[in-house]
């Protein structure tokens, strides 16, 4: 088993090479030797399912391993009434479309925390959580992830690693999804050496288990910051951090076999095809 590596969403370079279904993606990715892709939900799970099987297809076809990003409009921690609604419908549809495409994990972002102390909000979070985990078992799509993501806004809930760490003990349906460009926008430019990278896995494996932390599902690009944390998402040329090789480093020592998930801005592919040429070589 080794980590994978693959594109958020679909590179500027698919569409300039004449492509315009994510259809094509997966031929596309495997064409450079990738073999993860995330389908972006973001805008909300409405793909149709014709659409969403022909990408399971042409994913399986090629060894692409999918994964989906879930709408941006959860709110775990929401006092309005129809957000909540909402809230478990995005989730539900996210885990139907993860079905018919035979993606195995839904990445979402736990929301704000409102008015509400965070403590507070965590623990509202938690009780909607739970009722999204049982609707999912209802329906038969509890064998599908769902992962909170750390979060690279202070003012984000699941910006601290235990808030993500705190959904994950809910559930073993639940797992972490770690943003390190996140996580080096909230501390304003940590995560630049392998200890503080080991710190993470170390942790994720004391609270989850081992499994949890080899197989983690991981973000990385290079991001922007300011006090409030994260500004925006740059490419591999740009002079932002964090740096990728320290990660790839401890990767590779400890044997670990994480899905490692490139948001560059615009160049995903071309920068999650350098990570994995970095890894590669540290394994020979
Ligand atoms: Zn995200």
């Amino acid at each position: 088993m080794f980590a994978e590596f693959g594109t958020a969403g679909n590179s500027d370079a698919f569409y300039a090479a004449g492509y315009k279904a994510s259809a094509q993606l997966p031929a596309w990715l495997s064409d450079l030797g990738l073999n993860a892709y995330e389908y972006q939900c973001s805008r909300g799970a409405r793909v149709r399912e014709d659409t969403a099987r022909l990408i399971g297809q042409n994913a399986a076809d090629n060894k692409i391993s999918l994964s989906i990003h879930g709408p941006y409009y959860i709110s775990l921690a929401t006092e309005d009434e129809t957000t909540a609604a909402n809230t478990i419908k995005h989730f539900l549809q996210s885990l139907e479309v993860a079905r018919w495409m035979g993606a195995d994990r839904v990445i979402f972002h736990i929301g704000g925390p409102g008015k509400m102390n965070r403590e507070k909000a965590m623990e509202r979070a938690k009780t909607l959580f739970a009722v999204v985990l049982e609707e999912a078992e209802k329906r038969g799509l509890n064998d599908i992830d769902l992962a909170p993501e750390t979060m690279g806004k202070q003012n984000q809930l699941g910006s601290k690693l235990e808030e993500v760490l705190e959904l994950c003990k809910m559930s073993r349906q639940v797992r972490p999804a770690v943003d390190f460009g996140h996580m080096h926008a909230v501390t304003c430019g940590g995560y630049t050496a392998k200890s503080e990278y080991a710190a993470v896995f170390d942790r994720i494996g004391e609270v989850l288990g081992l499994e949890s932390a080899s197989k983690l599902h991981i973000h990385f690009s290079r991001i922007e910051y300011t006090k409030a944390g994260e500004k925006r998402h740059w490419t591999f040329q740009d002079p932002y951090g964090p740096p990728h090789e320290p990660l790839l480093e401890l990767i590779a020592e400890r044997g670990y076999t994480p899905r490692i998930i490139c948001e560059s801005a615009g160049t995903q592919a071309a920068d999650a095809k350098i990570m994995q040429e970095f890894y590669q070589r540290l394994l020979k």
